[in-house]
């Protein structure tokens, strides 16, 4: 097991859709390990596969009492709303106060093959929809009312230069411009 580099925004890999993982074999589960022990240092409570350059459909998490892998994770049914401070690790030292459904029902498979199917809300429910926007190619910025946004692109643009170096065009992508 290593950790692996996680992807900041600006990075194209963060703005693609993912693929589902046909067969869940050890190549899955070592992937996974390193995903694990990435967002741990990191440190972090979930790691989408396409935030370290892997574009397959797979998530990690851990709220507590993980950790936990879901493949080819899928959010069926949403409801009411809920405000949460939510950050993310491919969006470093930067949060905002998002408004989300609150509870959410997740299907998928985890690592044995065996289907999963998890009601959650408030925090747990917020990890997957935050996790299944990422593998659906969104970040969280995605999801700011418009004056949040605002604020948002200036300070991102003045970070834009120590963030990311290696893609300005991504960025100017991602603000919009
Ligand atoms: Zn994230």
């Amino acid at each position: 097991m290593s950790t692996l580099p996680i992807r900041t925004f600006g990075d194209p890999v963060l703005n693609q859709m993912t693929t589902d993982l046909d067969e869940i074999d050890a190549k899955v589960a070592a992937l996974a390990a390193s995903m694990i022990e990435t967002m741990y240092e990191a440190p972090g409570v979930g790691l989408a596969a396409n935030q370290i350059g892997v574009q397959k459909r797979l998530f990690v998490y851990d709220a507590g009492d993980g950790p936990f892998v879901v493949v080819n994770p899928r959010i069926i049914e949403t409801s009411g709303e809920w405000v949460f401070e939510e950050g993310c690790l491919s969006v470093p030292g930067l949060s905002w106060e998002i408004v989300r459904p609150n509870a959410v029902h997740l299907v998928g498979r985890d690592l044995d093959g065996n289907e999963l199917d998890i009601e959650a809300d408030e925090y747990l429910g917020r990890i997957f929809q935050h996790e299944v926007d990422h593998l659906d190619g969104h970040l969280l910025i995605d999801r700011l009312d418009d004056d949040q946004r605002k604020a948002a692109k200036r300070t991102l643009r003045k970070m834009r230069i120590s963030l990311s170096p290696q893609d300005p065009d991504g960025l100017h992508q991602l603000l919009g411009e």
